[in-house]
């Protein structure tokens, strides 16, 4: 973790944006640090989505990681965190965390870039396909499971690690709605990675391919959806979203998000900091001396 008080967010191409026939495709753009989304990078991805709203000739929008990895989570240590700077957009109606303390601040920022940011993606109107390559963690979760679909390569893992800080899960808590009350359990109280293969196998991946044939497997059924009306299938995304909503995902996720912040508090009061003093580095080791592998 760094003690620098300037954090270096010069690059504007933390995520890069392009358009082919109907497909919008916005890419995560931090391969060095396995795509680990900081502030910058979740506003240009709010930023992006928003342009291929907007875009009428988009009928399809495909997430992606450059690099190995699609993302190793929200960002807890690279020379690019950003956790004290202020942005325009204000994707949930509450005050700017900068000027806060505490749990006034966390809770500000957390509704803000994670679980505002999350939700409001989720509602796009428009198709959206998670494309997932190697490491897809925590906040990376987060990401693919706000697409309506994931198509994973081969080497997909994927895990939820952050109990190891006491945490009961990252913020948007959809583990039980997309695994099922018991994997959920299951890989929250391990921490351990789940393949593709498991996650296809369990209902949380649509498709798993082979890796060379991801970006085409993954533009292909991209491609497919496109061939359906634009309005046709925003209503059919918002139909489905609202039974998942009936199913008690968004009040479960708001009680949840409660427990996530009283958890973030517990850590600040008896221990260095809100994340229990881990970082990227030390969750890392921490998995390694348990039995499982991260
Ligand atoms: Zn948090």
């Amino acid at each position: 973790m760094t003690t620098d008080t300037k954090p270096q967010i010069a690059d504007t191409e933390v995520v890069t944006y392009e358009v082919r026939g109907p497909v919008a495709i916005v890419t995560m753009n931090r391969p060095d640090y396995r795509n680990a989304q900081n502030s910058v990078m979740t506003y240009a991805l709010d930023r992006a989505f928003t342009d291929a709203v907007e875009d009428d000739s988009v009928k399809v929008i495909v997430l992606a990681g450059n690099g190995k990895h699609f993302s190793a989570g929200h960002d807890i240590g690279t020379p690019g965190r950003d956790v004290d700077v202020t942005y325009e957009n204000k994707a949930a109606l509450w005050w700017d965390h900068v000027r806060k303390t505490g749990s006034d601040q966390r809770f500000a920022r957390e509704m803000e870039v994670y679980l505002g940011m999350c939700r409001r993606w989720r509602e796009i109107p428009k198709p959206t396909i998670a494309m997932v390559q190697g490491a897809c963690i925590a906040g990376g979760l987060m990401l693919s499971w706000v697409c309506d679909a994931i198509v994973a390569s081969e080497d997909a893992f994927f895990s939820d690690p952050v109990v190891r800080m006491g945490i009961p899960g990252v913020e948007y808590f959809a583990h039980p709605w997309v695994l099922g009350p018991r994997r959920a359990k299951e890989i929250l109280f391990t921490g351990q990675r789940f393949s593709a293969e498991q996650a296809l196998e369990w209902g949380m991946v649509n498709r798993v391919v082979p890796r060379e044939r991801l970006e085409a497997e993954t533009l292909a059924l991209a491609d497919q959806m496109s061939s359906m009306p634009s309005f046709g299938l925003a209503l059919t995304k918002k139909a489905v979203n609202q039974c998942e909503d009936l199913m008690g995902m968004r009040s479960g996720m708001d009680s949840v998000f409660g427990l996530h912040h009283l958890a973030h508090s517990h850590n600040a009061e008896v221990d260095k900091d809100s994340l229990g003093g881990m970082d990227a580095k030390s969750m890392k080791q921490s998995a390694a001396s348990s039995n499982g592998k991260v």
